[in-house]
């Protein structure tokens, strides 16, 4: 597909998820560029990340880790951010409690998995 074409895929598509279901091979002024573009949605993926995406379609419950890893560290910045408001909650109820219990478990989960890899 033309870099042109998929800019104007690209535009179409907007917002909407896409769960990229096919690659074609992008072209620019007639040449393949080596990279590709997701025939529904019109976005660029380099080999490496086609790869990757291939890679993580093969291990649904390690993209799904990353995930939510990818959250947890959003939401951790928000608290973060927002620390004055959270002292207020903190004080005012014991609504952070469990909170604090959930990620002493998350911490000794990661610690374990570290372990096991061998990389702590
Ligand atoms: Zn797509």
């Amino acid at each position: 597909m033309d870099y042109h074409e998929a800019k104007e895929l690209q535009e179409r598509w907007g917002d909407q998820a896409c769960d990229h279901p096919s690659f074609t091979d992008k072209y620019l002024f007639g040449s393949k560029t080596g990279d590709f573009v997701c025939e529904q949605c019109g976005q660029f993926f380099t080999q490496r990340q086609k790869a990757q995406r291939a890679r993580s379609k093969e291990s649904p419950r390690l993209d799904k880790l990353l995930e939510q890893n990818a959250v947890i560290k959003d939401r951790l910045a928000v608290l973060n951010k927002h620390k004055a408001e959270l002292t207020q909650i903190s004080t005012s109820s014991t609504s952070i409690d469990p909170y604090i219990q959930q990620q002493e478990n998350l911490i000794k989960f990661a610690d374990q998995l570290i372990q096991e890899m061998g990389v702590g």
